[in-house]
């Protein structure tokens, strides 16, 4: 039976529920669906079981420190299956919470794939639902290589499946989901190959981040070979056979394709809401507005920065304007920090050098930079490096890139990204005192 909707939210990921916990905290009536279990990407397959993943890999590290510190250790070895049942437990928990907060902020809960039968109704396990206005937030899928025996190979969501560790695993890709998954890999003690078709790594960050983070890899002992492509793939027995680029062939126990998403419209009946697609992806002017005037859609789906908080940021923002009229301004993409949770992990807000060179060219700039071994490592032998990096452009010298990289880089980001959204130059940095002895300190004493 048709039902009269304010606010009907398409997709409970990071970006679907925030908007229709917002807008139902307006007191829009409010109706999201998702096939189960809540928190999309970030929740089950993203972000959080990675973080997991990415702690056990740094608590590895630490143990085998800690015998530098004068510990008697031994990590006695990892017992794989009981971290992934711990990782899924959590998240099961997690899921409940987001039923629940749903429930709290009135926001009603339809299970099952949104499929539109015309531009203002959707169905939804055979009921429809007819809405004043409709937000499309169905996120994101891994895009596949279309090789011969891709199908040997496993994505990001199969990764996070896997039962046992495999002992050589090669990952493909040079993005941040390679770079992750390889060093959680390493750091859990797997033998591991990571091929990008590139270069370098991670393409669009600042070059001197690649390059450091190139040379901890090859250090950490993962077999990085840029420059090479994957051609087919067989499968003899439980070994992967990679047929490469140059000719030669690569064995493996497993394969990860970490090769970039597309936006995830299957099934949705963009057709009957007289929506086109764009490259794959639904267009959106900066109102979050597709071509249908009632119609919203934001988060992966629309190809734009792909992460949680832009996603979150930009629901809340769209509630806060249809469902209060509180026009809020719009996320500058030139700074929202992100992480790389690497081994160490990489911070970075604003501008590569390169693309501060594009937009102001070189005479207007000034970089500084440091490269130090953090103190954790004073009374090791195992060092990695840490690399921080300010570009300031014009006479003012306003800060447009900040870039780091080693321990601690995650944490300390968030603040100097405040520091940047406020237009902080220089001079602004040189004033703060510093706080010693820390990583981050070395972002205030530059020269
Ligand atoms: P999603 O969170 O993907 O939610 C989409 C929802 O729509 C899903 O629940 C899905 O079930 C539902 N859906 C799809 N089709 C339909 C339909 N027809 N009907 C009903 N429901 C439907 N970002 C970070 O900021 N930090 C990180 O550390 C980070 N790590 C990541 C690690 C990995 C391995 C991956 C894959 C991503 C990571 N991301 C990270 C990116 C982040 O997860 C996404 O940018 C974010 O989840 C996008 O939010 P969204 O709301 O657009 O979509
Ligand atoms: P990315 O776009 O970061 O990287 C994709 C990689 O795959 C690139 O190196 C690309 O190479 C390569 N590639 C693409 N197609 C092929 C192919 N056919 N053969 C070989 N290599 C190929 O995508 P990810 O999937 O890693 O991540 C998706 C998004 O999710 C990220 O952009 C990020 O926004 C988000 N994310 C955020 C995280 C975080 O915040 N920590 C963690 C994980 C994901 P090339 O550069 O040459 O195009």
């Amino acid at each position: 039976m048709a039902r009269d909707i304010d606010w009907l939210v398409i997709g409970g990921g990071s970006g679907g529920i925030a908007s229709a916990r917002r807008a139902a905290q307006h007191g829009a009536s409010t109706v999201l669906v998702d096939p189960g279990p809540l928190g999309g990407t970030c929740v089950n397959r993203g972000c959080v079981p990675k973080k997991v993943m990415w702690h056990a890999a740094q608590l590895a590290e630490m143990l085998a420190d800690a015998r530098g510190y004068g510990f008697a250790v031994d990590s006695g070895g990892l017992d794989w299956a009981a971290l992934v049942r711990k990782r899924r437990d959590f998240i099961t928990r997690l899921n409940g919470i987001y039923d629940s907060n749903l429930s709290a902020h009135g926001v009603h809960w339809r299970q099952g794939h949104a499929r539109f039968v015309d531009p203002q109704t959707v169905e939804v396990g055979g009921e429809r639902l007819r809405a004043k206005r409709i937000l499309i937030a169905t996120g994101s899928r891994p895009s596949w290589p279309d090789i011969p025996g891709a199908e040997h190979g496993v994505d990001s969501d199969g990764f996070f499946d896997w039962e046992a560790q495999p002992d050589h695993v090669t990952v493909v890709g040079g993005g941040y989901i390679a770079v992750e998954l390889a060093g959680v890999l390493r750091g859990l003690g797997s033998q591991v190959t990571l091929l990008v078709r590139g270069e370098r790594l991670l393409r669009g960050f600042d070059h001197d981040l690649a390059a450091m983070l190139e040379e901890t890899m090859r250090k950490d002992g993962i077999g990085l070979r840029l420059g090479t492509t994957v051609e087919a793939v067989e499968r003899e027995g439980d070994t992967r056979v990679l047929r490469l680029g140059d000719g030669s062939q690569h064995r493996c126990d497993a394969l990860l394709w970490a090769t970039g998403r597309q936006p995830e419209v299957e099934g949705l009946g963009l057709d009957a809401a007289g929506l086109d697609l764009e490259q794959g992806r639904i267009c959106v002017d900066e109102q979050q507005r597709t071509q249908q005037p009632h119609i919203y859609a934001l988060g992966d789906v629309t190809g734009g920065i792909a992460l949680t908080p832009v996603a979150i940021a930009t629901g809340r923002r769209l509630a806060d304007c249809l469902f209060a009229d509180q026009p809020q301004p719009t996320i500058d993409p030139t700074l929202v920090p992100t992480v790389v949770f690497a081994h160490p992990p990489i911070g970075t807000v604003g501008l590569s050098e390169e693309a501060a060179i594009e937009l102001y060219g070189e005479a207007q700039l000034r970089c500084y930079r440091s490269r130090f071994n953090a103190l954790y490592f004073g009374v090791l032998e195992h060092k990695v490096p840490s690399l921080v990096k300010l570009i300031c452009v014009g006479d003012e010298e306003r800060v447009v890139g900040l870039h780091t990289m080693g321990v601690g880089s995650d944490e300390l980001l968030q603040g100097f990204a405040v520091a940047m959204q406020c237009g902080a130059t220089k001079a602004d940095f040189d004033r703060t005192v510093a706080i010693h002895p820390t990583a981050a300190e070395e972002l205030v004493t530059l020269r």
